[in-house]
């Protein structure tokens, strides 16, 4: 059984990339039967909202992406403290007391030297005596985590393949601020220790983070932290896929910041966005699926390819227009305009690419419509309609007949001013749908309008 989970730090909204990150892990664990966990990653204090913890927790809800279980990592401060005080015991943290200004500086030079910005360790040299004296001059430390250079990093990744790492190439990373906040690494690995994560699933932004993150499992294991709940002492699986880009191939600002709001706005359908983030940047087709049970039958992480996966607004509501076509009334009847019964929504829908535009066809059905000025001849057409005009079953098919037979007209000449006179429009839902939902006596009414409707007089243009 897979235990994924979905880990947003709740400084921000969520956006298209981290809905499809979610989304995945939502997959997993669906597709075996698992457990989707959500982990708020609020350890920063200063940046998160509690606004944006519900808004999270909403979008999830509005896509359908229902988790088994939150979590919360401001809730967990004592275990990253007993994991901290074990691997400190075990020598795999140590305290540093440079600046930031002095890291900067550092770098400048390494790079300046042609050398990988690498932390140097200067602070694992200090001798006793030298941290008693920093700490004696005011100066609280921070704590790095200790790789071991000696302990190659590999993993299999379900979607990089086989990634290895020299640890020696990796800066010691900070885990812990002087003022004793922590940053992500180490409460990410506790958590996933703790609460059993069989699957981390990420963008490949992570990659390195995973790397050390290794190490840190493995550090814990043998420290013998225990885990909670007693999971098993193994490492998780790791997989990062490639990053959303926009169309132009290029990371945008505005991927950033398109989420579930704006689609909403739109009239994009969750399924849409789920049927599109499925199979985007995968070797499946990109298809207007709104089962989601179909999409998570073939759902695969060996299909996900390593180049950058495209993000195409026009795609998006191509798929959009085509899930609409598809939704059974049963889904969209809340959203429907007044009075707008399964009937109106299967003659209006195949007209649709957003369900809001369901409100300007049913217009035609409620009116008033605005019918267009006829000249003398279709005057005269809609006149004949309204003395042929029988209503029964199929009143369309039967007015249509008639008139064809009576008057010869046929195509556009038989069929335009009646849907004119009918909707007041030149095109829209299927007439044979539309008439029996605007009823006997309003069609009736409408044709004899038709009729009755002068053109206007024609300007006087000579001179
Ligand atoms: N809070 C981290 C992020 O949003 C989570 C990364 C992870 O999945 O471990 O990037």
């Amino acid at each position: 059984m897979r235990t994924t989970r979905f880990a947003p730090s709740p400084t921000g909204r969520l956006h298209i990339g981290n809905i499809r990150t979610a989304l995945h892990n939502w997959m997993i664990a669906r597709k075996e039967g698992g457990n989707f966990i959500l982990r708020i990653d609020d350890t920063d204090a200063q940046r998160s909202r509690e606004d944006f913890v519900a808004a999270i927790r909403e979008d999830l809800e509005w896509l359908g992406l229902v988790w088994d279980r939150e979590e919360r990592q401001s809730a967990r401060l004592e275990r990253y403290e007993a994991a901290f005080d074990a691997l400190r015991a075990a020598g795999r943290i140590y305290p540093a007391y440079e600046t930031a200004q002095e890291l900067e500086l550092k770098r400048k030079i390494q790079l300046g030297r042609g050398l990988p910005p690498i932390y140097d360790r200067a602070a694992l040299a200090l001798t006793e005596e030298e941290r008693a004296a920093k700490e004696a001059d005011g100066i609280a430390p921070h704590w790095r985590f200790r790789l071991d250079h000696d302990e190659p990093i590999a993993w299999e990744d379900g979607v990089r393949g086989t990634q290895t790492f020299d640890p020696a190439q990796l800066s010691d990373p900070v885990i812990r601020r002087a003022d004793g906040s922590w940053l992500y690494m180490l409460p990410s690995t506790v958590d996933d220790i703790d609460m059993g994560v069989t699957q981390v699933l990420r963008g490949e932004d992570h990659v390195s983070n995973t790397a050390v993150q290794i190490q840190m499992f493995t550090a814990l294991h043998a420290a013998g932290f225990a885990a909670q709940h007693g999971a098993a002492e193994r490492l998780p699986d790791f997989a990062h896929e490639a990053l959303l880009v926009g169309k132009e191939g290029k990371l945008s600002k505005r991927l950033g910041s398109l989420g579930c709001d704006a689609f909403r706005e739109r009239g994009i359908e969750p399924e849409a966005i789920i049927a599109l983030l499925a199979r985007l940047g995968t070797s499946l087709p990109v298809e207007p699926i709104a089962e989601r049970a179909a999409l998570l039958d073939s759902f695969d992480l060996s299909t996900f390819g390593r180049a950058p996966a495209k993000f195409d607004d026009a795609e998006l509501e191509r798929i959009n227009t085509a899930i609409v076509h598809q939704m059974p009334f049963s889904a969209v009847s809340e959203r429907l305009p007044e009075g707008m019964d399964e009937a109106g929504w299967h003659a209006v829908r195949p007209n649709l690419s957003t369900v809001g535009e369901a409100r300007d066809w049913w217009r035609l059905v409620t009116g008033p419509i605005d019918q267009p000025d006829f000249d003398e001849e279709t005057r005269a057409y809609l006149g004949e309609a309204a003395r042929t005009f029988e209503w029964g079953d199929d009143p369309w098919s039967a007015l249509t007949a008639a008139l064809k037979e009576k008057t010869g007209r046929k195509g556009k000449a038989l069929f335009l001013p009646l849907r004119q006179a009918l909707t007041g429009m030149n095109h829209g839902p299927d007439m044979g749908e539309l008439l029996p939902l605007i009823g006997e006596q309003e069609a009736r009414a409408r044709l004899a309008s038709g009729a009755r409707r002068q053109a206007p007089e024609l300007p006087d243009i000579r001179p």
